[in-house]
């Protein structure tokens, strides 16, 4: 298999030459196709497999498909939304879709707490199609009405695990609660528990599972 096989467009494709990729990762090859026909995926995979590509690229292309280009900010609603554990994946899955959509007209931020929140409300007030954030924080924005999650059509819970280790089960239901009935869901585990099955139970619907 090679990115040229998944139907990406031409803009991903160049951002994944600028990379140096060449052949998508067992994860990839098995999550693309998936997420591009709009499943739900319940995916096993630890970090260091390429899973973020794996989620970043179905998402950039699925949102290039109804792209808007106006420079108005309230034309660039939030449509993807992706939770991380701590500050520090935010930072790379963010850097990560960033490179991915670099000659899209996509824009993203990446929101985590202990830091000013004056920047990222900038940020989000521009206007950015897809969001990388920490929970607790993405809350605190919400509840000062810098961040509307009504148009939010895909949601992805990384490292799920760890979030749940971490105390954020009822921040993500909180969360789930703010977005539309209709929408795509991906969540990925390195651990399957069965407080994690139960998460998965709730807010996934006929998931795919996806296991390297
Ligand atoms: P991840 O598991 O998403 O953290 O990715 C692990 C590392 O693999 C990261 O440094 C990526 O930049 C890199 N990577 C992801 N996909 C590919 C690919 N298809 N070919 C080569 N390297 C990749």
């Amino acid at each position: 298999v090679r990115f040229q096989d998944f139907g990406l467009a031409d803009s991903i494709l160049r951002a994944l030459a600028d990379q140096g990729y060449t052949h998508p990762t067992p994860i990839q090859a098995e999550a693309i196709p998936v997420v591009l026909r709009g499943h739900d995926v319940m995916g096993a995979a630890q970090t260091g497999t390429g899973k973020t590509a794996g989620f970043s690229l179905p998402i950039i292309q699925l949102l290039l498909a109804h792209a808007n280009t106006s420079a108005s900010p309230a034309r660039h609603p939030v449509r993807a939304l992706i939770l991380t554990p701590t500050r520090e994946l935010a930072d790379q899955v963010a850097d990560n879709v960033k490179a991915y959509s670099r000659h899209t007209p996509l824009r993203s931020t990446v929101i985590f707490g202990g830091v000013d929140m004056n920047p990222q409300t900038a940020a989000l007030r521009a206007g950015v199609e897809i969001v990388i954030a920490t929970p607790g924080r993405l809350l605190d924005h919400v509840q000062q009405k810098t961040l509307n999650l009504s148009q939010t059509q895909i949601l992805v819970m990384d490292e799920a695990d760890r979030m749940l280790d971490m105390g954020f089960l009822p921040d993500l239901q909180r969360i789930i609660n703010l977005l539309p009935r209709e929408r795509q869901n991906l969540m990925f585990s390195a651990t399957f528990s069965p407080e994690i099955k139960k998460l998965a139970n709730s807010f996934l619907k006929n998931p795919v599972t996806i296991e390297v």
